[in-house]
């Protein structure tokens, strides 16, 4: 039996896993072993992915994926045996003191013996699994403002911070990972910065919700024989719910201490800063870091383990690689230490010897044995250490929200609903009551200045750059603040809430369809708040060949530094249609988006997309700090631009244009500087009715900061913008959606892809605006709309 033959409801066993490589070893270490239990929760609306539930979390598959997985029947025998808890253990547990949240734990062996010589820096890993909290941890420990996320990988570059009252502390806070094993660029960022970069202590932070999963890779870390300490997170949760965890008995089992905290609740942060700094001071490594049980299926892969630690240990205390996780990583089918460890060709030989000779006794093959292992020794920690709670309040929230949102009639209606809705609070509702608001004040301060400069008889030109220069352009651009802040605050909270999972979830088939998978969805749709964070978003995506598709998709999504070129075109010449107009934009990006990808899929990027194994996070009721945090950053990004690129270039602009060439005077624009230099473009935009030095102009700022487009045109052409026409207004908005990002987001696909990628986005972007504007413009000229 497969799989992908589960009916909705049942469970059943997995018996083997197939499948090769890196995805294998991937399904592996999210804990899709032999052995494992399995619930088909439900399959997505489109009849494909299916969601699962698997050691206490919902994962997603593929059913082509599912395929490859044997099951059998759960008997009701062994599952009896599975419930009933060893009596041992539980006599075990009554006698075992009992620290709570806010109790210190106090694994320590080594006591105060021969610190780090003083003033040495204390380097910190903050490691976890995706959406186990380090962000939020992050930003306890150092008080700095990460953006926290609530789907999985929204961490995506590496940051660093002090510790509050250590000064001479640095933790840096790595993309979440579910293994040690190089399965996304992320796991590798993580793995070479513990490997090269030899921090003095890892915090290992765990989801004491998810603690089977999460332990998976504080077992591999815990191999790296690196000081370490396990923060033990969301206490709060599993507490609230009637769970506990013996923290001592943990420790004892683990060898390091454990401290169980709540970092959104900023609980037990202290006494793990504590701790963590003791371990990383007195470089207490892990006590154990053996977990391979000789009792074990009659100890074939404990043989193993042993013997090829003892063959490579040299190797690795002279090459500086743990040898303990080499053995690991040898015995797994990561051939890469065979080079690192330089192996020569009888050790080589020996090692397959001793892998063929343990796949051989116990009749599994490499990579499953090594993670059955550890899932075993994770299964008797948490028989000792771990009460479950009953199901959790947030569990059955999350289940019953959805029934509703991937429901099989409901999750498409509401996707469009929810987005419809976003967009038209955004655009229609709250964003140009406060946008009018701003204004008003804006026009208010103006007419002040205004007066007072009248009064003080301050010279015309200058009169002229202020009012005319910096209110009209600056002014203009500010005045959308709160339309850039709304779409910032309803994507960050979707994402927050975990909806954006969801998402990815619901659909992947339709993505699938033009070679990407559910998981592109995060950057696309971050690319309607900013192309910079949805390029770097990317590398959250499992294979190069998607992370560079959707890299390139996402200039098609508009981003928010468009709109106020959209709201300014439409106000003038479309007051009556402007909802109908911007929705038209959008879509049309999305639409040639698209049609691109089909080309891309079967041209320059042939090949499957990676398969859809991502898990589902409960949702969660973002809090207000985060979304606080995140929208005062990116208005922060917004006024500073405001006042720096977008002031300059509004400055610049309005001299180059009031001033000719034997910098005097000029007392038409049109015999300015400004009018000689872009005069050089105009002949190129003139057959998409855009001929006008001051548009070519403005255009070309708008590569600097798309804000600036409108500043731009406001300080050149002054009220006369009517002259232009409505074919010539529809192809200029044409040609914002599409032509070039600006400079920050080319600079962010640069350092993703690499120059000639970026210059190719620049070019092509110009030409696709230029065709689509062109034909726009032809065919408004046609039925005579000029
Ligand atoms: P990361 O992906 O590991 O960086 O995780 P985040 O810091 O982004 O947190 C993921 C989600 O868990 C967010 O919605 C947080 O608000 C939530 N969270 C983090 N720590 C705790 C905690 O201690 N208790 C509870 N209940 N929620 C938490
Ligand atoms: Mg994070």
């Amino acid at each position: 039996m497969n799989l992908n033959t589960l009916k909705p409801g049942q469970s059943a066993r997995i018996t083997t896993v197939g499948g090769e490589g890196a995805l294998r070893q991937h399904f592996l270490d999210m804990g899709v072993i032999p052995g494992a239990e399995v619930t088909l929760i439900k399959l997505a609306p489109m009849g494909d992915p299916m969601e699962l539930r698997i050691h206490g979390y919902e994962l997603t598959l593929r059913l082509s994926e599912a395929e490859k997985i044997d099951i059998e029947p759960i008997s009701a025998d062994s599952k009896d045996s599975k419930e009933n808890v060893n009596p041992e253990t539980l006599s075990h547990r009554k006698t075992s003191e009992h620290p709570g949240l806010g109790e210190e734990g106090r694994f320590h062996l080594k006591g105060d013996g021969n610190p780090l010589p003083e003033g040495t820096k204390l380097t910190f890993a903050l490691v976890g699994n995706q959406n186990s909290g380090k962000t939020t941890l992050f930003n306890q420990l150092t008080g700095s403002n990460q953006h926290v996320g609530n789907f999985p990988g929204v961490t995506v570059d590496r940051k660093d911070g002090v510790i509050r009252g250590y000064p001479d502390s640095l933790i840096t806070d790595l993309p979440g990972i579910y293994s040690m094993s190089p399965f996304t660029s992320e796991e590798l960022v993580s793995r070479n910065f513990v490997l090269q970069e030899k921090p003095k202590a890892i915090i290992n932070i765990v989801d004491a919700t998810n603690i089977e999963r999460n332990l998976y890779l504080t077992m591999q870390l815990l191999e790296m024989n690196v000081p370490m300490v396990v923060a033990l997170n969301m206490m709060d949760e599993l507490r609230g719910n009637g769970g506990t965890v013996d923290v001592n008995s943990m420790e004892a089992m683990l060898g390091v201490p454990v401290v169980p905290i709540s970092a959104a609740k900023n609980e037990g942060v202290d006494e793990l800063v504590r701790h963590a700094i003791h371990i990383a001071k007195y470089q207490e490594r892990p006590v154990r870091y053996d977990y391979c049980d000789p009792e074990d299926h009659g100890g074939a892969v404990h043989r193993a383990f042993h013997a090829v630690s003892h063959l490579i240990e040299d190797h690795g205390k002279r090459e500086g690689i743990p040898f303990r996780f080499a053995a690991a990583k040898l015995l797994e089918g990561d051939m890469s230490f065979v080079e690192a460890l330089r192996l020569d060709q009888n050790e080589q030989e020996m090692l397959e010897h001793i892998i063929l000779q343990m796949e051989n006794e116990r009749g599994l093959d490499h990579s499953a044995a090594m993670a059955e292992m550890r899932f075993d020794f994770i299964m008797k920690l948490c028989d000792q250490c771990v009460t479950k709670p009953q199901e959790s309040r947030e569990h059955k929230r999350s289940r019953k929200i959805d029934d509703v949102l991937t429901g099989k009639y409901t999750a498409i209606p509401f996707f469009i609903g929810i987005m419809t809705l976003v967009f038209y609070l955004t655009f229609f509702l709250i964003g140009p009551f406060l946008q009018d608001l701003l204004q008003s004040g804006i026009d208010f301060l103006k007419d002040l200045t205004e007066t007072g400069m009248v009064a003080a008889h301050v010279n015309e030109a200058i009169q002229s750059l202020v009012l005319d220069g910096i209110f009209e352009g600056v002014g203009t651009v500010v005045s959308f603040l709160p339309i850039i802040m709304l779409m910032f605050f309803f994507l960050s909270m979707l994402e927050d809430s975990g909806y954006i999972a969801r998402v990815a979830f619901v659909m992947d088939k339709l993505l699938r369809k033009i070679g990407l998978s559910g998981r592109s969805i995060v950057p696309l749709l971050l690319g309607f708040g900013c192309t910079v964070p949805a390029v770097m978003s990317t590398r959250t995506l499992p294979s190069d060949r998607d992370r560079r598709m959707t890299i390139l998709l996402t200039p098609f999504m508009s981003c928010t530094a468009k709109l106020p070129i959209y709201g300014f075109f439409v106000s003038v010449f479309f007051p009556k249609h402007a909802w109908l107009i911007i929705t038209g934009l959008y879509l049309l990006g999305i639409v040639l988006g698209i049609l691109l990808a089909f080309i891309f899929k079967s041209t320059l990027f042939k090949g499957k997309a990676v398969p859809f194994v991502m898990e589902l996070p409960n949702y969660r009721i973002p809090r207000l700090k985060n979304v606080r945090q995140l929208l005062w950053e990116k208005a922060k990004d917004f006024l500073q631009r405001a006042f720096t690129v977008i002031f300059i270039a509004t400055i610049v602009v309005w001299f180059l244009s009031h001033f000719n060439f034997k910098l005097d005077l000029v007392d038409n624009s049109h015999d300015s500087i400004l009018a000689a230099i872009a005069g050089i473009l105009v002949p190129i935009m003139k057959p998409i009715g855009l001929g006008d030095w001051r548009i070519v102009t403005s255009l070309i700022s708008g590569f600097m900061a798309k804000e600036s487009v409108v500043s731009v045109m406001e300080t050149l052409f002054g009220g006369e913008l009517t002259s232009l026409g409505i074919a010539s207004a529809v192809s200029m908005l044409v040609f914002s959606l599409l032509y070039t990002p600006c400079v920050a987001a080319v600079a962010a696909i640069r350092r993703e892809m690499g120059r000639w990628w970026a210059l190719a986005v620049v070019l092509w972007q110009c030409t696709l605006a230029w065709v689509a504007a062109f034909a726009a413009h032809l065919i408004l000229t046609l039925f005579g709309i000029t």
